[in-house]
């Protein structure tokens, strides 16, 4: 699960990480309120409104901006709020920004020029270790640096019998070149970090940038956190951040029927139980001729109820042109898939593309007769090479 920035900043500070003092706002008024607040606390010179969207990347689109005076703050938060915020992460359409956050502004405060790195922890699947890795190069393209210079980036691995031990943090903080009160900072900060780490049940936390403010204190400026799913049950507190606006309203509404659903870019829809079959199903699509238009994962207790919202979901997608249904009847019949199948039909009324539903184990042969002899716009196939054929059938005259 994915939080904003300003979510994620609140959960660092409980476990010591620093984050410059911030607000969020959502209306233009709330980001003066947020920023007389601000300045009552902390001495700063400026502020900066930044737009919260679940999408990196938000400077280079005119996410991020400087205030210096409450009037700025107000025309800033009026532009953010309510733009269609196109980065290099949210695709072309951009997101709509709900809500913008206020912070004092960390980096004209002293003499010394601040400098932006980058820090994150994550899950190496290669050496099932969590990973730590950072660079001096941070702010906005560390992706760039990643690929064109890979020995910039710093990794220390965390052996998961014992944890972060202090030497690994000290070891990262002096191959950044920090000398000094910074040197220390960042010690305490990546320990504080990787506490936030495993408390929460991250998959990854990424700095980008951690700062060294002119006067050496180092600061988490951007936040990003992603929660593992598997661990909300008992990461109720976070669950409750979860902003249903910036998910695809389709996947949220497959969530709720517990479906995984995915939508990709094809014509085809396809419903399928079991993730390793729907992988193969849209492999057989594309050998078909065909394009994917979405992973739907029905799970193993296909009825007609799952069934229908499967199909209503696909249908939402003005680009599919033809559906194809695999299900695999080993604890699920194949007869009552059937009977979803149809039922669901009924139920939404005008489907007017091509129906392929291939039914395969048990009482395959009984739900292929519900099918044909349902007189619905559907055909039945028992073998995936039949499926795949009308399929090829369909997509072809589709295209032609
Ligand atoms: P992102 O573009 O979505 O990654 O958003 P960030 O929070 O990383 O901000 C983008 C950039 O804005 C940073 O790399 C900084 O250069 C700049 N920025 C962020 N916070 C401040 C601040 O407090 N003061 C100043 N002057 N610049 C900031
Ligand atoms: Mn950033």
């Amino acid at each position: 699960m994915n939080i904003h920035e300003y979510q994620a900043k609140e959960i660092l500070a409980q476990y010591g990480v620093k984050v410059p003092r911030g607000i969020v706002a959502n209306t233009p008024e709330e980001a003066v309120e947020a920023a007389k607040k601000i300045k009552e606390e902390v001495d700063t010179p400026a502020w900066v409104v930044k737009a919260q969207i679940h999408a990196g990347g938000r400077g280079k689109g005119g996410g991020v901006k400087l205030a210096f005076s409450l009037d700025e703050v107000k025309q800033r938060a009026e532009d953010i709020i309510g733009m269609q915020l196109i980065t290099p992460q949210t695709g072309a359409e951009g997101k709509e920004v709900h809500k913008v956050l206020i912070t004092e502004d960390s980096f004209y405060k002293g003499e010394n020029e601040p400098k932006e790195l980058y820090i994150s922890i994550l899950l190496d699947r290669d050496s099932g270790r969590n990973v730590i890795m950072a660079s001096t190069e941070g702010g906005m393209d560390i992706e760039e640096v990643a690929e064109k210079t890979p020995e910039k980036i710093i990794k220390e691995w965390i052996d998961p019998r014992v944890g972060i031990q202090v030497f690994q943090a000290r070891k990262v903080a002096y191959k950044l070149g920090l000398e000094g009160a910074a040197n220390k900072d960042m010690v305490k900060f990546i320990i504080a970090l990787y506490r936030a780490y495993e408390a929460t049940d991250a998959s990854q936390i990424e700095i980008n940038p951690a700062l060294q403010t002119s006067d050496n204190q180092i600061l988490a400026l951007d936040a990003k956190v992603n929660i593992d799913d598997n661990a909300l049950y008992r990461q109720k507190n976070i669950a409750a951040m979860r902003d249903l606006t910036e998910e695809a309203p389709e996947e949220v509404e497959a969530g709720e029927h517990d479906l995984n659903y995915v939508k990709l870019d094809g014509n085809v829809g396809c419903m399928v139980n079991g993730a390793g079959l729907a992988m193969a199903t849209m492999d057989i699509i594309k050998l078909s001729g065909g394009e994917p238009a979405n992973f739907l994962d029905v799970g193993g207790g296909a009825n007609a109820k799952t069934v229908e919202a499967g199909f209503r979901i696909i249908m939402k997608d003005p680009n599919v042109k033809a559906i194809l249904i695999n299900i695999f009847g080993g604890i699920v019949r194949c007869d009552r898939v059937a009977n979803g199948v149809v039922e669901a039909y009924k139920n939404i009324g005008t489907i007017n593309i091509p129906i392929i539903v291939r039914l395969q184990g048990t009482n395959a042969e009984e739900g292929a007769k519900i099918i044909n002899e349902s007189g619905l716009k559907v055909e039945s196939a028992i073998l995936l090479k039949d499926a795949a054929e009308k399929v090829r059938i369909a997509v072809s005259e589709v295209n032609a």
